[in-house]
C-alpha cells in the first residue's frame, strides 16, 4: 500500500498501524482523524539520526508545528528531544501549556506584534526568527527593556524557485517572507543587527517551499546561504554558526508521488554542504531543518461515513461524506492530491469514478475529484489517506460544524489526543 503502516486485515478492513479502522470509526464516530504515534516517532528519528550522523553533532531537525498543532503533539516532539517552530502566539501558548521546553522553540512569522514579542520573551523562547528590520527593532527594544540579549536567526530569501506549487513556494526574491540577499538588503540588515545591543545574531534561516522530492533545491539554497555567510565574514568579521534550511521535504500522498528516502537525501545534502564550505574556506555551521508534513502526514488518515451518492447522468458522480472542507481544506485551497478508499471493503474492484464532496454549503467543498472507488453506498466508511499534516491544523467551524476528534494509535492501543468539539464548544464565546 501507499505507506507501510497501512494494511488490509483478516476482516478485509483497512488497518492503520495494525488497528481496524472500521472498528475505530464505530467506536469514535465519524469524521475522525486517526494518527499513528509510532510512525510520527519513526519519522522524527530518521531526521534526528541522519542529521547528527551526516551533518555533525549540533545539527538537528525542528518540527514545524503549524503542520499539526495540539498539546499531545508537542509532548511527543519534546519526548523525541526535538525543538519546534511556532508561528503565532496561539501555537506558543499551546506548546507552553503542553510543557514544551521553550528554549527549544523558534518563533517564526512575518508580522509579530509587540504583544507577541513580549509574550514570547515572557515564556523564555529560545530563538526568534526575525523577518525584517521593523521586527528586529521591536525585538531589540523588548530585549533591552529586560536587560537581555535575544538570540535570533534572520530569515533571508535566497532567490530560489523550487518549482513546487506557487502557493507553497516561499524562497523567491519577491516572497512576503524574509529579507532578500540579491538586493543587498540582507547584508545591510545583518550589519544593523550586529550594531544592536539587545540582539545576538546567531544564524540565518531560509525556507524555499514544500513538497520537494529531492535535495537539489536545498543544496542550491544552502550554497547561496553559505556564500552569504562568507560575505558577512569578510564584511564584518562575524561568523554565523547556525544555518537553518527550512522545511519542505515532500510526502507521498498518491501512488504517483515518489517514495522519498529522507535519510539518503540528508546524506546527499550533507556531502554538498561539506564540499561548499571547503570551497568557501568556512567552518561548517550547525545545520537545522524544519520538517513539518514529512513528520506527521503519513501517520494520519481521516475516516468519513458515506451519505448520498448522486450521479448526474452524462457528467459525474458525487459521493458526499459527513465532513469536508472544514476538516480538510487542502483540495479547495491548492487542489492537493489525496488517495481515498473504502475502509470497510478496500479490496473490492474500484470501478466507480467519484468526486468526493463535503457537507458544507459551498460548491468548492470537495475532498478529491475523479477518484476510483468500489461503487459506494450510504453507510460505507471512506478513508482519505495521509492527512496527518495541515488537516486538523487548518480545520474550521464553517457552517458551525464541530471539529472531529484526533485519535492516536500507539503500540496496538488507541487514545484520544484531541476531543471532538461539542455544540456547546461552538457557542462558547457567543454572548
Ligand atoms: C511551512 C513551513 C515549514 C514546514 O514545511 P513542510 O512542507 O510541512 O515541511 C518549515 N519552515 C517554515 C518556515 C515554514 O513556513
Amino acid at each position: 500500500m501507499l505507506h507501510k503502516n497501512l494494511s488490509v486485515n483478516e476482516a478485509g478492513h483497512l488497518a492503520l498501524a495494525g488497528m481496524d479502522t472500521v472498528e475505530l470509526a464505530k467506536k469514535y464516530g465519524t469524521p475522525l482523524y486517526l494518527m499513528d504515534e509510532n510512525r510520527i516517532r519513526e519519522n522524527c528519528k530518521i531526521y534526528i539520526d541522519a542529521m547528527r550522523k551526516y551533518m555533525g553533532e549540533g545539527s538537528r531537525p525542528i518540527f514545524a508545528s503549524k503542520a499539526c498543532c495540539f498539546k499531545r503533539m508537542y509532548a511527543i516532539i519534546a519526548e523525541m528531544g526535538m525543538g519546534t517552530d511556532i508561528v503565532s502566539p496561539g501555537e506558543l501558548y499551546t506548546a507552553n501549556a503542553a510543557g514544551f521546553p521553550m528554549e527549544e522553540a523558534f518563533f517564526h512569522g512575518n508580522n509579530k506584534t509587540d504583544a507577541d514579542i513580549e509574550y514570547a520573551m515572557n515564556v523564555g523562547i529560545g530563538h526568534f526568527i526575525v523577518d525584517n528590520q521593523e521586527e528586529l527593532d521591536a525585538v531589540n527594544a523588548c530585549a533591552l527593556r529586560r536587560g537581555l540579549r535575544q538570540k535570533i536567526l534572520l530569515r533571508l530569501t535566497p532567490g530560489i524557485d523550487p518549482h513546487t506549487q506557487k502557493k507553497i513556494s516561499t524562497g523567491k526574491v519577491d516572497s512576503k517572507f524574509g529579507t532578500a540577499i540579491e538586493t543587498g538588503q540582507a547584508l545591510e540588515l545583518c550589519k544593523y543587527a550586529l550594531s544592536l545591543p539587545g540582539i545576538e545574531l546567531e544564524g540565518f534561516h531560509c525556507h524555499i517551499g514544500s513538497q520537494i522530492f529531492d535535495y537539489y533545491p536545498f543544496r542550491d539554497a544552502a550554497e547561496i546561504m553559505l556564500r552569504f555567510i562568507r560575505t558577512l565574514l569578510d564584511a564584518c568579521g562575524h561568523e554565523i554558526r547556525t544555518l537553518n534550511l527550512g522545511g519542505g521535504f515532500g510526502v507521498r500522498y498518491v501512488e504517483n508521488d515518489p517514495v522519498v528516502d529522507y535519510e539518503a537525501n540528508i546524506r546527499g545534502l550533507a556531502e554538498e554542504i561539506r564540499r561548499i564550505c571547503a570551497e568557501l574556506s568556512i567552518r561548517q555551521p550547525d545545520i537545522l531543518m524544519e520538517p513539518g508534513r514529512s513528520i506527521v502526514a503519513d501517520s494520519g488518515m481521516t475516516l468519513y461515513t458515506v451519505g448520498s451518492v448522486k450521479t448526474i447522468t452524462g457528467y459525474k458522480s458525487y459521493v458526499s461524506v459527513d465532513g469536508g472542507m472544514t476538516d480538510n481544506i487542502r483540495y479547495a485551497l491548492y487542489e492537493s492530491d489525496y488517495t481515498a478508499l473504502l475502509a470497510n471493503r478496500p479490496k473490492d474492484p474500484a470501478d466507480f469514478c467519484a468526486t468526493i464532496a463535503g457537507r458544507c454549503c459551498e460548491s468548492g467543498d470537495i475532498i478529491q475529484e475523479d477518484v476510483m472507488l468500489p461503487r459506494p453506498v450510504r453507510g460505507d466508511t471512506l478513508a482519505v489517506l495521509v492527512t496527518g499534516a495541515y488537516n486538523y491544523a487548518m480545520a474550521s467551524n464553517y457552517n458551525r460544524i464541530p471539529r472531529p476528534p484526533v485519535v492516536m494509535i500507539r503500540d496496538g492501543d488507541d487514545y484520544i489526543a484531541v476531543r471532538k468539539e461539542s455544540y456547546e464548544d461552538l457557542c462558547r464565546n457567543d454572548m
